[in-house]
């Protein structure tokens, strides 16, 4: 049997946390890294909008997360694992958890639990670091990156839940290029669905019967971050960073849902940069000092976020809004 590292690339096994970066490079870095000390977390923050995947897996599927955390700590020869859960999640899994704990503790694997600081950004991999350090929750400079001088300045693996599900699968024989959909909106069945990552968009809902009747269009990958498609784009768009599909009516009020992208970019900028601080801000006032929306107004500050931003919190707050308005907002008018 190849090694672990090899097999995860030969799977082509990907963040699925949004980032999609591969799994078997982070390993092989914090593997081959000289350290005293080294970790391993597991991400559950799942703090964007309509994604809710992963409290999915943990409730059904506790098991192969873990054991995709301790196949993770004993391959890179870490010395402590991190859970970073969601306070929601923390109370409703408790038992579990620590059952699991207890259980990798037994195998060797000292695993504890970091109750997340509830943000958005909290789930930033470098703001996590920050956070569990007990430090400002905001995002560190990169380079160096978690896998070179992650938490407590040693080498760091971090993982997603499903990320390690996955690794688990691949561990076990039982991986069958398959990801966690999160659907919600204008569908007849919201929920998590366990679908081929190859499905295009709308072969997804019409798989799950969520295929609405009449015109509509959807945001692809979170609430939040994700870009915006109509119903054609659909046909051929496959679903890429956090999983979540969001289906909207194309009747449903402009104006209220741009605002509702703007207003959670703004609650969740933690304030370290200047361009997403006051950007945010900015693009919420101009909306609300506006019947319609200011397109034409909005676009110079978009510019600024894209090209200026310190994180991509701040370099994502232009994506649904501009794909909204290019890709339906414009071809309705
Ligand atoms: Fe913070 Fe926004 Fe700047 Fe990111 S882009 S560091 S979230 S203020």
């Amino acid at each position: 049997m190849p090694d672990i590292i090899v097999r995860l690339k030969e799977a082509n096994i990907i963040g699925r946390g949004g980032a999609e970066f591969p799994a078997h490079q982070k390993w092989a870095a914090v593997r081959d890294a000289t350290a005293k000390a080294k970790y391993v977390i597991c991400n559950a923050s799942e703090r964007e909008p309509a994604v809710f995947k992963d409290f999915h897996i943990l409730s059904h599927e506790p098991e192969k997360v873990f054991a995709g955390l301790t196949l993770a700590m004993t391959t890179v020869g870490a010395t402590e694992g991190i859970f970073n859960l969601n306070a929601e999640y923390a109370q409703k899994l408790k038992e579990t958890f620590s059952t699991l704990i207890a259980k990798a503790k037994g195998e060797g694997c000292a695993i504890r639990i970091f109750e997340e600081f509830p943000s958005y950004i909290g789930g930033e991999e470098t703001a996590l670091l920050n956070a569990i350090e007990g430090r400002r929750c905001e995002p560190r400079l990169r380079p160096p990156f978690p896998t070179e001088q992650g938490l407590y300045g040693c080498p760091t693996l971090i993982h997603n839940v499903e990320t390690l599900y996955d690794i688990a699968c691949v561990s076990d024989g039982t991986f069958e290029g398959k990801r966690f959909y999160s659907i919600s909106g204008a569908v007849e069945h919201t929920g998590v669905f366990h679908l081929p990552s190859s499905l295009t968009a709308l072969q997804v809902l019409t798989e799950t019967g969520n295929l609405p009747e009449g015109d509509f269009f959807a945001q692809l990958g979170g609430g939040g971050s994700g870009a915006v498609f109509n119903r054609t784009q659909l046909e051929t768009e496959r679903v890429r960073g956090a999983g979540a599909i969001i289906v909207h009516r194309c009747d449903e009020d402009a104006r209220g849902l741009v605002l509702s992208w703007l207003e959670f970019f703004q609650r969740e900028s933690c304030g370290k940069c200047t361009p997403c601080r006051e950007g945010t801000y900015q693009l919420v006032r101009l909306m609300e000092d506006s019947d319609a929306i200011p397109w034409e107004r909005m676009t110079p500050i978009f510019d600024v976020l894209e090209k200026t931003s310190f994180c991509a919190l701040g370099r994502s707050v232009p994506l649904p809004v501009q794909s909204y308005y290019r890709n339906v907002f414009q071809r309705q008018s």
